[in-house]
């Protein structure tokens, strides 16, 4: 079975995963910004196109409710800095400052790390105007500016590149700090963070060495936590961070603020380059030319006491998409503390700090003000993006500012629900809705849960932070998740906590679980955003790297034991847990109600048995454009009876054989026609290579002997003659039908049979479509239509029901589309195979393609890989000719598609543009057909090859 089933799978893509877009049609965009806009925003900032960058302008400033950016600038001012500049220019609290554009990045790689010319005098200035926002002077040793620099791509890549925070210290500005705060405490604390960022940042010295001081200093003091530290401990830190830096860097660290401020920009430019930053560019598309901008910011402080707080919050809860603030704050902590999940944070909401059983108290509660605030902005962000926001805020001493927003990433579940809730909120159209969901990213509303019958062995808990579950082998480390995975394990990656270097090993796994770090912790963002169910953490676990062991519950797991996450309840179980399909009901149903609504194409199903098809009706498709008969031939018990319809050397054995497996195949049409209904169904005549049904071994040999009472040694030769070279290319599709059209007749009365028995259980009117596969010329569709046509009139007469059927065939070598309009004189319907016309179009073997396409793909020859999404320029060219000659012949000619293409969005969309009647694929990818075929319709198309 193995063996035959994998021709069809073979082509089969891995389900992709990515960031949520958020794309929109201009005229629902222009639409919806209308009716929507909000005060005080002006601007419908979606509705904007891009701007170009105007020449030998590298900076630009924002703040004190003024910007010369906006977000339509993001191609140059990266994504914060254009919404900082948003921000700003709406009037909302941002620390002003001023953003260095990608162009810099671009020429520093150019010309060998250097900056044009004009950007020193253009920093200066842009210093200074922050400066007299605040007034402060950067540098001044009586009350200095102190800043932030931030690196900020074009394209969100959270935590893979270098941020610097509280530059501008030195030995003199600290005490300036200490006195204007009057909290010198708070100056010496935020110094020495500033040495171990500068120091692992741009003077590439290990984080831990710093760390080590700081454990020793406490160990000495007897201290435990950082809030225990005072200011002279702080001071002492400090001292003993400048004495490593000397050691390390060979220089003391640097007290100039502009050779910080410039150095800090460097370090931000040269992380574009870092290896995790390559890698995550990889994972993402996102191509290198883009480079990064640099946001240089005047700093507000969260770390200035009880009053003061750092937080993140998403405007809607980014797992579910409840429409609730959703996020976490720290109180008296700086920039960097929340996602580093070094200390728990507390909620933001009370309902939230409820639900969570926390004793320390949420903002809501603690910060009420702020709260509020926070609260107000996040819908006037909302309202202004029209979609929903991921924010990065700091209270300092009571008062709110606001250091980002940007479309927040989310689960497929969340997506879909703030898409339908926005549409019937009104902030954007249905239409809108439709186009927002990235159709592959439904693969993870489709993927099983944790069947709720199914007993629980729970030995930890932790935060629900990704939805779905996953079972697998524990593994500690991403090489090994990698290595064991491309061995075709299913791993679940554990480790005390991710980091950005950890990324490809989270790909590989199943699912993540860690010990460490809250919602918004590095595994929970990057893991929804992969699609991947998630725990974080689950903190009673104890990893143990170097014993490659994890304890919980009284229980040791080493590398390899199953565990199973449930990241939507946030609990980890021993062993592998029961799975159920997932309920297709509420927003995915309104959605998908909307989408086809919108849509042109029909969406049928890929279904060889009744259980695929019970799948794909209830998946939305239309009928089954598909059914491989020989996936039925290769069902426990009938492979004999099919040895022996092949190897039978006259006609008379082979209709002995195929006697026996006439009510096989009429049994499982029976079912199929009645889960089917009245939609209509496609059954494809034989279409296996042959060889895959010979018998290999001795023992096979002898017994389909036995059972024909043949000599053993006669069918072992008659095996032989029957292997192929190529059997891609072979014995098979209608040339089996040409060769023994007997095989044809069975088939065709085991149809018509079924369907009038169907036709009788259900009382409704079976609609069968034969087709015929793998022809090349209409002489060989003639001759097996005229076997199909005397079966039916054979049936009609031994029942006396005539069944509504037709004839077609699939289309799936060069010559057949070009032959199209002579075919289709005889063809009542088409259907692409595209599996095959890829095959035969390019001359590259199903079998052999992975081999070489990688690189063919690597190098940049193809886009991608043809057998996943279509060529169109080729195949695709062929599709377009068949349909036209083909529809000269017969104007209503159906055209279908059933490669596995059917299922892919770029290909939905040029079957759109194609003008096809449906797409058929896999059941599972019947609702991503379904919503990539209304996102065409709707004009946002696929087109990869563009
Ligand atoms: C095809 O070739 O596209 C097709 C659907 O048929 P198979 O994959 O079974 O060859
Ligand atoms: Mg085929």
């Amino acid at each position: 079975m193995a063996k035959l089933a994998s021709k069809s799978n073979r082509t089969r893509p891995q389900g992709k995963r990515g960031p949520v877009r958020t794309a929109k049609t201009a005229k629902a965009r222009s639409k919806a910004g209308r009716r929507h806009s909000v005060k005080p925003v002006g601007t419908k900032v979606s509705g904007k196109p891009p701007v170009a960058a105007p020449k030998d302008k590298w900076v630009y400033s924002f703040g004190g409710g003024k910007a010369e950016g906006r977000t339509g600038m993001k191609d140059f001012l990266g994504g914060k800095g254009a919404n900082l500049a948003e921000m700003a220019a709406i009037g909302l609290p941002v620390p002003p400052g001023f953003t260095i554009t990608t162009g810099v990045c671009t020429y520093f790689y150019a010309n060998k790390q250097t900056y044009p010319q004009a950007l020193k005098a253009q920093v200066e200035a842009a210093l200074l105007e922050v400066g007299k926002i605040v007034g402060k002077t950067f540098g001044d040793p009586d009350d200095p500016l102190l800043v932030s620099v931030r690196s900020g791509a074009r394209a969100s890549m959270p935590g893979m590149m270098d941020t610097v925070l509280n530059l501008g210290l030195n030995d003199k500005t600290v005490e300036a700090v200490a006195k204007k705060s009057g909290d010198r405490r708070f100056a010496y604390d935020s110094y020495r963070r500033f040495i171990t960022m500068y120091g692992d940042v741009v003077l590439g010295i290990e984080h831990l060495l710093f760390e080590d001081i700081l454990d020793g200093h406490k160990d000495r003091h007897g201290l435990k936590l950082d809030t225990e530290l005072s200011a002279d401990d702080w001071a002492d830190v400090v001292e003993r961070f400048k004495n490593l830096v000397a050691e390390e860097h060979g220089k003391p660290f640097p007290q100039d603020p502009h050779e910080q401020l410039w150095g800090a920009i460097g370090a931000v430019f040269g992380s574009w380059m870092n290896q995790r930053a390559i890698t995550y560019r990889r994972l993402h598309g996102i191509p290198e030319s883009w480079g990064t901008a640099v946001n240089v910011q005047a700093m507000v402080f969260g770390n200035m006491g009880e009053t003061s707080a750092t937080g993140v919050a998403f405007t809607r809860n980014p797992s579910t998409g409840e429409k609730r603030l959703y996020g976490e704050f720290l109180i008296n902590a700086q920039g960097e503390d929340v996602v580093a999940g070094i200390r728990t944070p507390q909620e933001i909401t009370e309902a939230a700090r409820v639900i969570s059983g926390s004793g320390r108290p949420s903002m809501e509660t603690a910060m009420p003000k702020a709260y509020k605030e926070l609260v107000r902005y996040s819908g006037v962000l909302e309202k202004h993006y029209r979609d929903m926001q991921d924010l990065e805020f700091t209270v300092e001493q009571g008062r709110l500012w606001m250091l980002q927003t940007r479309n927040g990433k989310r689960t497929a579940k969340a997506a879909l629900k703030t898409a339908v809730d926005f549409a019937n909120e009104r902030l954007i159209t249905r239409e809108e809705a439709v186009a927002r969901i990235e159709p592959a990213s439904l693969d993870q509303l489709l993927h099983p849960t944790i069947d709720p019958t199914a007993e629980r062995k729970v030995i930890a808990t932790g935060l629900p932070a990704s939805p779905g579950a996953a079972s697998g082998e524990v593994v500690f480390s991403p090489d090994e998740a990698e290595q064991l995975k491309a061995h075709g394990h299913k791993v679940i990656l554990v480790r005390v906590e991710t980091s950005p270097e950890d990324i490809h090993g989270m790909h590989a796994a199943e699912g993540i679980l860690t010990t460490r770090g809250g919602m918004t912790s590095h595994a929970a963002v990057v893991a929804r955003g992969m699609g991947k169910p998630c725990v974080s953490g689950a903190g009673t676990i104890r990893v143990d790297y170097a014993a490659g062991t994890m304890s919980a519950g009284g229980l040791t797991l080493k590398k390899g034991d199953i565990i199973t996450i449930d990241g939507g309840a946030g609990q980890v179980l021993v062993g592998e847990a029961k799975m159920q399909e997932p309920e297709l009901s509420g927003e995915f149903a309104t959605l998908m109600g909307w989408a086809d609504k919108v849509r042109k194409l029909g969406v049928r199903a890929n279904a060889d048995t009744p259980a695929d098809a019970r799948v794909a009706v209830k998946f939305g498709a239309e009928g089954i454009g598909l059914c491989r008969t020989e996936h039925m031939f290769f069902e426990e018990g009938r492979i004999r009876s099919v040895r022996e319809m092949i190897l039978s050397d006259d006609e008379t054995s082979r209709r002995a054989a195929l006697a026996k497996l006439l009510p096989m195949q009429r049994a499982d049409f029976v079912e199929l026609f009645v889960v089917m209904g009245e939609r209509p169904v496609t059954i494809r005549l034989l279409d296996p290579p042959l060889h895959e049904f010979l018998p290999h071994s001795q023992a096979e040999i002898a017994e389909v002997a036995g059972a024909m009472g043949a000599d053993p040694k006669k069918l072992a030769n008659r095996a032989d003659e029957l292997a192929e070279f190529n059997p891609m290319l072979g014995f098979r599709g209608c040339r089996i039908a040409i060769a023994y059209p007997e095989i044809a007749e069975m088939q065709a009365r085991a149809i018509f049979e079924a369907a009038v028995e169907a036709g009788k259980r259900t009382g409704k009117a079976v609609k069968p479509e034969v087709m015929v596969p793998l022809i090349a010329t209409k002489a060989e569709l003639d001759l097996i239509k005229a076997r199909i046509d005397a079966m039916a009139k054979e049936v009609h007469k031994e029942t006396g029901v005539r069944v509504k059927y037709s004839v077609g065939t699939m289309i799936e070598l060069p010559r057949a589309a070009l032959r199209a309009e002579e075919i289709a004189q005889s063809a009542e319907f088409f259907s692409y195979g595209t599996n095959d016309l890829t095959q035969t179009t390019f001359g590259i073997s199903r079998d052999d393609a992975a081999s070489f396409l990688g690189i063919y793909t690597a190098k940049g020859i193809l886009p991608a890989d043809p057998f996943v999404s279509i060529d169109r320029d080729g195949v695709g060219e062929l599709i377009r000719i068949g349909n036209e000659r083909g529809r000269k012949a017969r104007p209503g000619l159906k055209l279908g598609i059933c490669g596995e293409h059917g299922g892919d969005p770029a290909s939905v969309a040029f079957c759109h543009e194609a003008g096809l009647t449906y797409v058929s694929c896999s059941p599972f990818r019947v609702p991503i057909a379904r919503l990539a075929a209304a996102q065409a319709a709707l004009g946002k198309g696929g087109d990869r090859t563009a």
